[in-house]
């Protein structure tokens, strides 16, 4: 039985090396491997099963079109139109889950220390991962939530479906938050959204789903704007990867073990 993480780009991800951490702690041992998807996603997805995979982790940019793909569905995978987490099921077809929504929620909660009750949040971008965190955010009954984005028909389609603010970027400069989470590819290709400044010094935490050994290029402009507090998506990672390791494997593993175990591997992997 294998596993894998299937997306485009994929040297980048962290997941084999979190996926081994979980089993050690079952005293389980795991395939667990990084697949580069260069055609399209129901080819890698047969070929992945015909080698014997049985639970992937899906990724940048596949996670709404593997919504599309699936037999069944969790209900917060129904609720997102969007899926980070497949299962091939003993019936022969795939389900697909979304735990994006509950990693986001830990790391802010439980990992950072902050409430997200009654708290103004701004979310950046309205690709996969923003759709994956939106109902997860609202179960946590902040007083507000905002999409933003580059393309400002994607924001206003996932506002309307989960009833919440948003506009585009130029129209932030008047508006505070106190929580800005960044849900943005851009820090992968190098290039930061768009957000005024004021809006992140004002934030009282500014979160990244993006993680690396230094601080991401967007955290490191939130704090030289003044943001108290900067978190990366190291948290996050860890812990929407336990809800995907518990449902392949029925065993939740220690969040908290693991990421501090996977803040000193990416510390010693640097070499910088
Ligand atoms: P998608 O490709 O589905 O969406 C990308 C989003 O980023 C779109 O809204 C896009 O806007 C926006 N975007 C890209 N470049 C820029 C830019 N330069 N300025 C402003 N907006 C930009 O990706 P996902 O939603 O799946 O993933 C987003 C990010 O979140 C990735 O970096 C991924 O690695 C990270 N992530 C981290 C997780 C974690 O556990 N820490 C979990 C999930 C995701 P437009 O619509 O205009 O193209």
């Amino acid at each position: 039985m294998k596993y894998a993480v299937l997306g485009n780009p994929i040297q980048h991800s962290l997941s084999p090396q979190i996926h081994q951490l979980f089993a050690q702690q079952q005293g389980n041992t795991l395939i667990y491997e990084k697949i580069l998807v260069e055609g399209d996603l129901p080819s890698a997805l047969q070929e992945f099963v015909q080698q014997g995979g049985v639970g992937a982790n899906i990724t940048v940019p596949f996670k709404i079109e593997a919504y599309h793909l699936m037999s069944d569905l969790t209900p917060r995978a129904i609720e997102a139109q969007s899926v980070n987490t497949v299962c091939w099921l003993p019936e022969q077809k795939w389900l697909g889950d979304n735990t994006d929504g509950f990693g986001l929620v830990w790391a802010i909660e439980q990992e950072q220390s902050v409430s997200l009750l009654g708290k103004r949040v701004l979310l950046l971008g309205a690709g996969g991962a923003a759709r994956g965190v939106i109902g997860a955010l609202l179960a946590r009954q902040p007083a507000s939530v905002v999409v933003v984005n580059r393309t400002v028909d994607k924001a206003k389609q996932l506002a309307e479906q989960f009833d919440i603010g948003w506009c585009g970027y130029e129209s932030l400069s008047n508006q505070s938050f106190d929580i800005v989470i960044n849900a943005t590819s851009g820090s992968l290709q190098g290039s930061l959204p768009d957000v005024p400044s004021a809006i992140l010094a004002r934030a009282s935490l500014v979160y990244d789903m993006v993680y690396g050994a230094h601080s991401t290029e967007f955290l490191t402009h939130a704090q030289h704007c003044g943001c108290g507090m900067i978190a990366d998506g190291l948290g996050m990672l860890v812990a929407q990867a336990a809800a995907a390791y518990e449902l392949w494997h029925g065993y939740l593993p220690s969040i908290t073990d693991t990421l501090a175990k996977m803040r000193q591997f990416i510390a010693s992997s640097d070499g910088s």
